[in-house]
């Protein structure tokens, strides 16, 4: 399983398509990626990564900013439905996950009685819509939102988030899962390891727990839980392909 996104000036699509391939020796059982063009797109299949392209060849796959995501299934049997990116109730987020949420069924039976409708049999998607539920309820942002979920979580996760109505920003948490940002000039590259990154630039931060990134092309701001800004510790890579 694994994750890739990127932010900046170049096609997103065939970067993040590029780095899922390289993390494919994780081994997985479906795939999808998350991009925003006029409005969010989302398009996800069970099977290999070869698979999720050839259903894209001719879309219009046009964007800055994309996620992708390859899953290990732990909650939810491998299937169309089940597999990431996923969404929020109102269809503006799109969230992937690597890892697991182990009081999920308690926040799902919560979000239900709230009248949250899912899609899916995922911990993840219930992740998010609790994210949502947050933003709605306190109306505060999409990170302050995340930090108040992240506080109830128990589990281990890497996720990375996208809005449509700001899609210069990705939005990224761990506790457990490893995350690695790409810094590039005016543009960042996050993944499960380095290799997705390393033909792009040598320059990586390895987010820390309980870490919180708000990654735009030209910006990389790191926050701990309790809201305090940490200094990126950028590490030079000196592996080659
Ligand atoms: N627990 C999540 C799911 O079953 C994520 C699995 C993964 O790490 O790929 O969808």
């Amino acid at each position: 399983c694994g994750i890739v996104a990127y932010i900046g000036q170049r096609e997103a699509y065939p970067i993040v398509l590029k780095g899922l391939k390289r993390l494919e020796y994780r081994g997985y059982d479906s795939a999808g990626v998350a991009l925003v063009n006029g409005d969010l797109k989302v398009y996800k299949k069970k099977g290999k990564v070869a698979e999720l392209e050839e259903f894209l060849s001719g879309k219009d796959v046009h964007s800055h900013i994309a996620i992708g995501h390859t899953r290990w299934a732990t909650h939810g049997e491998p299937s169309d439905r089940n597999s990431h990116p996923h969404t929020s109730g109102n269809g503006k987020l799109a969230m992937i996950h690597n890892g697991i949420i182990e009081n999920y069924a308690q926040l799902k039976q919560e979000l239900i009685k709230k009248g949250h409708v899912f899609k899916s049999d995922t911990d993840t998607e219930v992740l998010l819509h609790f994210i949502e539920e947050i933003q709605e309820s306190n109306k505060c942002g999409l990170e302050e939102a995340l930090r108040i979920a992240l506080k109830r979580v128990v589990g281990a996760y890497v996720i990375v988030l996208v809005d449509e109505d700001n899609p210069d920003t990705l939005i990224a948490a761990r506790k457990g899962s490893p995350l690695v940002i790409g810094v590039g000039k005016g543009e960042h590259f996050l993944a499960s390891d380095a290799s997705p990154i390393v033909e792009y630039t040598k320059e990586v931060v390895y987010v820390n727990d309980y870490e919180i990134a708000v990654i735009k092309a030209d910006e990389l701001i790191l926050k701990n839980i309790s809201n305090e800004r940490q200094t990126p510790y950028i590490q030079k890579l000196d592996i080659e392909l």
